[in-house]
Parts: structure tokens; sequence; C-alpha cells
């Protein structure tokens, strides 16, 4: 059995979630869902990040002690997660004492590879990142970030030995075509590896500056640089060192926005090999969600509210357009005509008005039970051919993160399948009296739609539940509904005549767009 652990980044607590953080963690769900259909043993690791200035800041704005504000803010990510049909296996904060624990221990353990040493140093400090800045890294000597001049800051503080690892990840990078995908966050890490501007890392905050950390254990005058607490989770909330699920699941694979490419794809594998230990497997990035070309932000007030989304267009829908719509590692423009758009076509039309048809047939035809197949025509064959290439296209491409190219290869069924109703004209067959054809072409339908249906269980998990219990599927053998979906690309089965399946369907009702621009005019009375 393999193992698959997957994460997402911990979430910062300074702000509330947003349509970004709903992206990834829905992204990170429905790849964990697929490799559970897969049969893979899996782990998935969703949490708050929550020590740094900016929380410190973000707690005294409101006038609150720091633990409190994580407390509350860190809540308020865990009782979002599952309106938007998240299951994650473990959700870490980085306040815990568990995780304090492992962080001490990796601090320990990198001291004692002689990678930490005691330095003073005069750096540009951008409090917005809470980080230093080398001079290069600069742009007219403001924060590349946040457009602003940091603060000179000249102290002592404790440096990890960076750079003597960046020849060796570098070598990695290049040696490891997917280490870092899609391509071009690959090439960004490599341009930053080679332009010569990264030194080694600052990990130490002096407490006179700053508290709200995770002590050193070397020297208690001193807590841990945020970055390189919050990367540590993703081994302490498996247990490393002791703990059986460290072996059991690491190495695993990150999923993280593009704007946190370098502390994931630079400072960790660093990390990770001064530790002694093997590198993560995948680093998936992905881009941002814009909204009308611009980026969401507070002060634009077009922030979009991931959980209101849900609930005005259904979650199984939303889910399905955030998966579709955006190719990952590339932008994308969240607007709510496009959100309506593919609700109407691709899901009421296309594949809810399939089962709709087919069901309904069934049931005026066959008493709602599965017919016995005859003989197979070539127009049948060509159906099931393309059912069978279109799931192997679909493991294929989702396994790879290219899910709006997996969905698509399932639609090239679905409208088959429709084109397939229109040009067989079961009705037709039904009038004449050509009982056997007609049960051909109704096996070949709700084999296809049983098929496509498991398929979409990563991104629409109750749809997709509903769509078999529809075909028959008792509803108890449904969590994941199949665990070998790569055998159901062999052969054209699945469905038993005989089976009882529902007599309607209504899946997806089609959303009527507000049309108030033109003025109306009235005419007569
Ligand atoms: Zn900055």
């Amino acid at each position: 059995m393999n193992s698959f652990f997957l994460t997402t980044p911990i979430y910062y607590v300074n702000a509330r979630p947003h349509l970004g953080h709903a992206y990834s963690t829905i992204v990170a769900d429905s790849l964990v869902r697929f490799h559970k259909m897969l049969g893979d043993d899996t782990f998935f690791l969703t949490g708050t990040d929550e020590h740094g200035d900016k929380i410190v800041q973000a707690a005294e704005r409101q006038g609150c002690p720091p633990q409190k504000f994580v407390d509350e803010i860190s809540a308020r990510f865990q009782s979002l997660w599952p309106q938007l049909g998240i299951a994650h296996d473990r959700f870490i904060r980085t306040t815990e004492p568990g995780h304090k624990r492992v962080v001490q221990a990796f601090l320990q353990r990198v001291h004692d590879a002689g990678d930490i040493y005691f330095g003073e140093f005069g750096g540009h400090y951008c409090y917005g990142c809470e980080r230093f800045y080398t001079e290069k890294e600069l742009e007219n000597g403001l924060c590349p970030q946040h457009k602003t001049r940091p603060e000179f800051i000249n102290e002592k503080n404790y440096f990890f030995r960076m750079s003597k690892y960046l020849p060796w990840l570098k070598s990695y990078v290049e040696e490891h075509e997917d280490f870092i995908r899609p391509r071009r966050y690959r090439a960004e890490a490599l341009a930053m590896l080679e332009s010569g501007a990264l030194e080694d890392l600052c990990i130490s905050r002096p407490k006179t500056r700053l508290q709200w950390g995770i002590e050193l254990p070397f020297d208690d005058n001193y807590v841990c640089y945020v970055w390189f607490d919050a990367l540590i989770n993703y081994i302490s909330a498996l247990g490393w060192p002791d703990d059986r699920n460290f072996a059991r699941y690491w190495p695993g694979e990150h999923l993280v926005a593009k704007d946190i490419l370098k502390p994931h794809a630079v400072f960790w594998p660093a990390m990770l090999k001064s530790a002694g230990l093997p590198v993560y497997r995948h680093l998936n990035v992905h881009g941002y969600w814009l909204v009308r070309d611009t980026k969401m932000s507070k002060s634009l007030g077009n922030i979009i509210e991931p959980v209101e989304m849900s609930r005005r267009f259904g979650l199984n829908a939303f889910r399905y357009f955030l998966l579709r719509e955006m190719r990952f590692g590339e932008d994308a423009s969240f607007s709510e005509d496009a959100l309506i758009n593919r609700i109407n076509a691709d899901l009421a039309n296309d594949l809810g008005n399939l089962f709709s048809r087919v069901l309904s047939m069934t049931a005026k035809y066959f008493e709602s039970r599965v017919p016995e197949p005859s003989a197979f025509l070539q127009t049948d064959d060509a159906i099931a051919e393309l059912c069978l290439h279109s799931l192997q296209n679909f493991v294929q491409l989702f396994g790879g993160t290219q899910f709006d190219a997996a969905l698509e290869s399932l639609w090239e069924t679905v409208r088959a399948l429709n084109k397939y109703v229109d040009s067989q004209a079961p009705w037709a067959l039904y009038k004449q009296g050509s009982t056997a054809r007609l049960a051909t072409v109704m096996y070949v339908l709700l084999t296809a739609m049983r098929k496509t249906a498991l398929c979409l269980w990563p991104v629409m998990p109750d749809a997709s539940r509903q769509m078999l219990e529809q075909l028959g599927s008792p509803a108890a053998e449904t969590v994941p509904p199949v665990p070998a979906l790569r055998k159901e690309g062999n052969s054209f089965d699945g469905l038993s005549p005989g089976t009882v399946v529902a007599s309607s369907s209504t899946l997806f009702p089609r959303i009527e767009m507000k049309r108030d621009a033109a003025p109306k005019t009235r005419r007569g009375q």
C-alpha cells in the first residue's frame, strides 16, 4: 500500500479565512480523496500558524492577549472546513505544546550538526514580512512585497547555515523534474538558487523585541523565527521523531500558493537536509484567484466569502467550479457569472440532464431496473471505449494536479452520452418494440454514468454519492465509493442487470442570471 501524506499551508491567523485559503484546502481535500480511491493510505494535514510579530500586533489592535486572539481565529478556520466538505485527519496549531517540543528538538539537532551560529548582523527588516532582506533583494531600497522602506536593525542573532546546502539543493531540483511543480515554479526556484541573493537564514528574534514565539533550546533570551517554527509543523504533526506516523507517512507532499514558494522551495529542504531527514516528494504550487484581474483585498472590498458562495450556489457546484475553472499553477478570475455559467452548462445541462433523462426512461421502459444488454453494436463499443479512455485520462491528469483537464476529460464522455441518447432515440426503439436494442442502449448509458459519478467523488463528494445511490449503490459502501479507481478503467462493467435505480433525478437546478443592466421598457397595458 502506498502512503500519501498531503499538507496545506498552515494559515497565518492574522486575518479571516478567504477564497485563497478555501481553494488550497479544497484542492488538497480533493487530491487526498482521489488517493483514497486509488487505495492509498492517506493522511491529510491542515492547521494554523500562530506565532510572530504580526499576530502580536493584530492582537494588540483588538486589545486582546495573543493566546486568546489565536484561539479565536484558529477556531474560525476549524469551523470553516466542515462547511466546505473538508475531511482532514489532523488540524495542527503551532501553539500546541507537542509542536513546540518538536521545534526545539529540531533546532537542537541542527545546532548539534554545527549548522547554527551566533553572530552580529545588521539587516533591513520588514515588519510586514517579518524577515530581514539583503541589500540585493530590496527593490530601490524597498521591500519587494510591501513597497515600504524596511528598518535597519543591528542586533545579535542566531543563523542557520542555509548557504551550505544551496549547491546540493540546486542540483537536487535540477535532477528531480517534478520536485517542484508546475514547471514555472521549478524555474522560479532555480532562479532564486542561482541568483546569489540567498544567504544564511536568521532564525532567532531577541525576546527584548518579540516574546510570542518558541524559545530556542540553547538560549532562552531568544525565540524562534516564525517561518522556521511554522515549516516544522509538517513533521511535528506526524509526531517526529518517535511516532510511527512519521515512518508511515514521511516523505509527503505539500500544496501552497505561489507567494510562499521561497520558504517551501528553499528554507524547508535545506532545514530537512541539515537535520538528516529526507526531503518532501513534491511541492505543488498554485496561483491566485483574481477579481476583475486584480488581487482580492480588504481595502478594495472585493473579498469573496467561500461559505457564502457555497450556500448560495451549492457546495458541490462551488468545489467543481474552483477545480474546473483554474488551471493549476496559473491565476484565474473569479466571477459569479463564470460560476453560474459553469453550473448551468456543465452541471445542469450536461450532467444533471443526462441523469434526469436516463433515469426517467429506465423507469418508463424497464420499471427502474438495469436491463440485461444484448450484443453491442459499433456505436456502443465506441461509447464504452470513450468512457474507459476518459476514466484513464482522468486518473492520470488528476494525479498530476491537472484538475481542469481531468474534469474536461470526463465531460467528453458526459457530452457524448447526451448525443448518444439523441442518436439512439430510446423512445423510438420503445415505440417500435425493439426491446433488445433498447435494453442495450439503456445499459450502456447507466454503466457509463456510474463510472463518471465515481470519478467525481473527490471533487463533489455529496453529489457523487447521490448519483451512485440513484444508480443503485447502497449508501453504506460509499466512503470512498470504490477503493480501486484504476480497475474501473479496465472494463466496461460495474452495474449488474436487475439493479434497481431511482425513477427520477434532480441534481443541479439551473440558476437564472440576474439581468439588471438594461432598463426595462414596458409594453402594452
Ligand atoms: Zn515586506
